[in-house]
């Protein structure tokens, strides 16, 4: 195993930060306020396709799809190291320019989506002319997707569609939704034109992120034409265990950018903030503080490279991506916890960004398969309980 960063993801990850500095930054300082405070308005949809589009025409927008459809044809460690880069910019905007999930272009519809779903949803995505959004979670139906209600029913030519989803990131936004729904025979994914008859979007779900991304999703007889089934009917849960693993790396490399630069900002501030006639750091409770954020970090990445490389080798990681999804997100929280502490006072302050990120990395513990749940996998993958 060799985890230089070959000399060509080290430009494309350059070319990515003069991309970021020149577009992203300064749309993200002017509407710093609005990000801030009153989460996505329609005016900030609008800047947000700006971004997108202007990271299609740069090439930077769907690095991880293959080639043959428009894609960067990156593997899942050269996706890590450009993820890192863009989550380590300090800019949330940044996100946008990566079609990562569950917006953009997926692995799913690539492998698995008719002539007709490719042409027609995957891909407007590789262009960032549509969205989408992934539509699993209900009220009774979280961590145990067997409990989905969502209903579709096989009627002449198609499906009628009854049930509610909550918690939908983009949902508000998008143009259409891959929605994970119980039939006949067995669960089964849909697509589902927006705007669609009998498809309502609900309210939008406040969250400590304040960014209005989350919604609930109505269904009351929305029919579906039959070609919108994707791969076979009953096949959902082999299809999401297939596909989890790509969510799940990325958001362990994303926590790991934020980590890096967590670290980075603990550095310059316990260097320069002065109390008692002297730089903070030089107090061994910060220096620890710091000593064991680069730890965590130092072992989080390693572990992330090398399970990306081994998923890149064709191997089965399934234990080894819950085990890095779990490693890392739980540091990336006692990271950012420690830098709130460094910060004293300013840290607690909305104009300090590890403030925001304080708050915006606890959801990554939850998302994409809880700790618990991974915990639970790492068991199960390890021949313990069922
Ligand atoms: C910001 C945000 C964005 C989201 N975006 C989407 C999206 O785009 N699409 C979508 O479908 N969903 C989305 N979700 C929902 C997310 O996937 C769920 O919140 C997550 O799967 C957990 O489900 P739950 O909230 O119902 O919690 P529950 O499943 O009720 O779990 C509650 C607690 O119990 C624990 N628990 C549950 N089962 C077990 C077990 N067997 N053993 C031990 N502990 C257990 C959990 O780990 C958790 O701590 C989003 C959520 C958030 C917060």
């Amino acid at each position: 195993m060799d985890f230089e960063v070959p000399e060509e993801i080290q430009e494309l990850c350059r070319a990515i930060g003069t991309f970021i500095d020149r577009e992203v930054r300064p749309v993200e300082e002017k509407h710093h306020d609005e990000l801030e405070s009153r989460g996505v308005t329609p005016h900030l949809v609008g800047v947000a396709r700006d971004i997108m589009g202007k990271s299609v025409d740069a090439g930077f927008y769907a690095l991880g799809m293959p080639e043959d459809v428009g894609g960067g044809g990156l593997g899942e460690l050269g996706m890590c190291f450009v993820r890192e880069t863009v989550a380590g910019s300090g800019t949330w905007l940044s996100l946008l320019m990566m079609g990562d999930l569950p917006f953009g272009p997926n692995r799913m519809l690539y492998e698995l989506g008719s002539d007709l779903q490719r042409e027609r949803y995957l891909m407007p995505l590789m262009r960032g002319e549509k969205t989408t959004c992934i539509a699993l979670s209900e009220p009774d139906a979280g961590s145990d997707l067997s409990a989905v209600q969502t209903k579709a029913e096989k009627v002449d030519g198609g499906y009628l569609l009854n049930g509610k989803k909550h918690y939908t990131t983009n949902a508000p936004y998008c143009d259409f939704m891959q929605v994970f729904t119980r039939s006949e025979h067995g669960h089964s994914i849909l697509l589902v034109d927006k705007p669609s008859e009998g498809l309502e979007i609900g309210r939008i779900q406040k969250s400590m992120g304040e960014d209005d991304l989350q919604s609930e999703v109505f269904f009351d007889d929305c029919f579906v034409p039959e070609e919108n089934l994707v791969g076979e009917e009953g096949m959902a849960f082999a299809y999401a265990a297939r596909f989890l693993s790509n969510e799940r790396i990325a958001i362990a490399s994303t926590a790991i950018g934020v980590m890096d630069r967590l670290v980075r900002l603990m550095v310059e501030h316990a260097t320069t903030r002065e109390q008692f006639g002297r730089p903070i750091g030089d107090n061994q409770a910060i220096q620890w503080m710091i000593s064991d954020s680069l730890t965590e970090l130092y072992a989080a990445r390693s572990m992330c490279y090398d399970t990306a490389w081994r998923a890149d080798q064709g191997e089965n990681v399934m234990q080894q991506v819950s085990m890095t999804k779990l490693f890392a997100t739980e540091a990336v929280c006692r990271v950012a916890d420690r830098a709130v502490q460094i910060f004293g006072g300013m840290g607690y302050m909305r104009e300090c960004p590890v403030e925001r990120i304080y708050r915006i990395v606890r959801v990554m513990r939850i998302a994409g398969g809880s700790s618990e749940i991974q915990r639970m996998v790492i068991a199960r993958t390890a021949g313990v309980g069922n």
